[in-house]
């Protein structure tokens, strides 16, 4: 049988949810429905947005009211816009096999005369923002003295944004014996007295420990220097081709700040804040929801009863003032069922608000290390590389090109083609960050990076990090190099001794040595015309002084890119991509938006010509 109905859930919302992919109820669904469904308790449910709370309390509604009378018979109260549409599209699609079923959307920012026109009509489910609600009332224009079922939907949050009193005046409109249910994500002490005051011995029902947060979600924080946050914060969004995240920022001057810069810079960002109008919010939210914009940068307020599913990451470029609203942020991530990473990124002063952030949630953050540049390359060369192996092929349209293609690379190894095809969105990604600093800032003071490698790290501290330059090599692990084979190589062709050779970081395809400065011509002169298994060796200053310029906030790295070859390709195929929209591509950053190696065209799962660019590219 199917567990909705062994639930008490009637076949024909059943079958409406099963066409909703419902297959089993969440564990509050299943804990709460049981309880709800008896009509008889008042009841407070501790849960995370995107725990399937909607059809907890939804289901039971459409089970308890009677659909043949035209009055308002449920109220449900929630703090935004967005959750109040979502709220009341939810029970729409539950009850879309239901007779003479009416919800009413009632919320600010719309017209209140279509509002005031759908509940003359008749309406037993009336879904609300507290302000519109109220001013509905004031006009007496709604009749609640017959509603047996008020919901209180993130009750803490309605709270935080100031509608106390709001809702006492909308309750204070409905009969005494109604049954009150209330959802809250946390439970700071005005939602346990709002609890006490309006209800009568409720059940009550906690998903997982009190004030913890999803499971499902990973929390991670990074320190930088707040010079650095920026680039650090790219960094990260580099190192997750794949990222789909909401960026949560502290002001509304900094959401815009950073989101164009972000577009500037190439990436695939908009912001959502209040000094928007409705319309501006609603498009920016399609695009996110479409899944055509990448990055959402957005204040507290304007995120809030955001419930876009699939987001990977949620970014705290900037902490929360108030310690709930962390939890609210990352509770963007991770929805139904799925799993997420909530990032951090922070300067040393900020490590005591971690602590109190885990305090609140209960789950330690981990302390994560900002990638180095070449962390980046390779994380992006392997995305290019699964992106040629799992694109999808279209046999009709390429075949003609088929013969012309094949005679162009008919005297190329497979090896050397692979090589190439790939170096084309790698090199660019390499010329970018092969200077690039190490953006971690020390978590105490007088102590430096936590390195597994700490080969030469005494000395830097000891004796002050000028005393040694780093240098970058084009061999590493894929040349089968460890630190000890590179180490010797090193001094086997410049002629220094290996005891005056610094740390030396071992990646991929490229490696890091220090040397003291007074070698550095030595090993450069060493390295003249070397050449590894054929191919020649390149030995290059990695200065951190003036890569830290280049990289830092954007705006001497877009400088310096601006009239370069490779800005102007960008541009050209953002372009193409977007059909001349503005903000796509100009920038000068080298990523996702053009070109295909980005990664955006993967996330979604959909091709370009699903998303109807195939006649704007050709
Ligand atoms: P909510 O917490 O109500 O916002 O729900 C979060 C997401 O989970 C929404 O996209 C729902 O459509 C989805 N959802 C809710 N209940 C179920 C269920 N039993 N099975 C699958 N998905 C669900």
């Amino acid at each position: 049988m199917n567990p909705f109905i062994e639930l008490g859930i009637r076949h024909d919302i059943v079958n409406a949810i099963s066409e909703l992919g419902f297959e089993n109820p969440t564990p509050i669904q299943e804990q709460s429905i049981p309880v709800l469904l008896t009509g008889s308790n008042d009841f407070v449910g501790l849960a995370q947005t995107g725990t399937g709370k909607t059809a907890a309390f939804g289901l039971p509604l459409l089970e308890l009211l009677n659909f043949e009378e035209n009055y308002p018979q449920a109220l449900i109260l929630c703090p935004t816009r967005e959750l109040c549409l979502q709220i009341t599209n939810d029970i729409k699609n539950y009850s879309k096999k239901m007779d003479n079923v009416h919800v009413v959307a009632v919320y600010g920012g719309a017209s209140i005369s279509d509002q005031l026109r759908q509940i003359k009509r008749g309406v037993q489910i009336v879904v609300a923002t507290p302000g519109r609600m109220l001013d509905i009332i004031n006009r007496k224009a709604i009749d609640f003295t017959k509603v047996k079922f008020v919901v209180l939907d993130e009750a803490d949050e309605m709270l935080n944004m100031g509608f106390q009193e709001d809702i006492d005046s909308i309750l204070s409109t409905t009969p005494d014996e109604k049954k009150t249910w209330l959802f809250s994500a946390t439970m700071p002490t005005e939602v346990r007295r709002i609890a006490k005051k309006y209800m009568n011995e409720p059940f009550e029902l906690t998903m997982g420990a009190k004030n913890t947060g999803n499971v499902n979600i990973e929390h991670e924080y990074y320190i930088v220097r707040a010079r650095d946050k920026y680039a650090a914060f790219k960094r990260i969004v580099d190192f997750n081709p794949d990222i789909f995240g909401i960026v949560f920022c502290r002001t509304k001057i900094e959401t815009q700040e950073i989101a164009e810069s972000l577009i500037k810079d190439g990436y695939n960002a908009d912001s959502l804040h209040g000094d928007l109008s409705q319309q501006q919010r609603d498009k920016v939210m399609k695009r996110y929801r479409d899944r055509s914009l990448q990055l959402l940068i957005a204040t507290d307020v304007a995120a809030r009863g955001i419930d876009v599913n699939d987001v990977t990451h949620v970014i705290n470029y900037s902490l929360p003032d108030e310690v709930e609203n962390y939890t609210h942020r990352s509770g963007r991530t991770a929805r139904a069922g799925k799993t997420g990473v909530s990032i951090a990124i922070v300067n040393a002063k900020e490590l005591g608000k971690i602590r109190q952030i885990e305090r609140v949630i209960g789950k330690k953050f981990v302390k994560a290390e900002i990638p180095t540049g070449f962390d980046v390359c390779e994380k992006q060369l392997f995305s290019i590389v699964h992106k040629v192996h799992n694109v999808v092929v279209n046999d009709e349209q390429i075949e003609q090109y088929l013969p012309r293609i094949l005679e162009e690379f008919k005297d190329m190894s497979k090896e050397e083609f692979i090589k190439r095809f790939a170096s084309i969105e790698f090199n660019i990604f390499l010329d970018y960050y092969k200077n690039a600093p190490d953006l971690n800032a020390p978590q105490e003071e007088g102590r430096r990076f936590e390195r597994s490698d700490e080969r030469g790290g005494d000395r830097r501290d000891g004796g002050g990090k000028s005393e040694y330059t780093r240098l970058f090599i084009n061999l590493g692990s894929v040349d089968e190099f460890n630190r000890g084979d590179l180490l010797g190589y090193i001094c086997n062709q410049s002629k220094i001794s290996g005891r005056v050779v610094g740390k030396i970081d071992v990646k991929g395809v490229y490696s890091f040595f220090e040397v003291p400065n007074a070698d550095v011509e030595k090993v450069m002169t060493g390295f003249t015309a070397a050449e590894f298994k054929g191919r020649p060796v390149r030995i290059e200053v990695s200065g951190e002084g003036s890569s830290e310029r280049r990289e830092g906030g954007g705006g001497g790295y877009q400088r310096r890119e601006g009239g370069g070859g490779y800005n102007r390709e960008r541009s050209g195929s953002g372009e193409r991509r977007s059909g001349g929209e503005r903000r796509e591509g100009g920038g000068g950053y080298p990523r996702r938006e053009g070109g295909g190696g980005g990664g955006f065209r993967d996330f979604s799962g959909k091709s370009r010509e699903d998303r109807g660019e195939r006649k704007r590219r050709f």
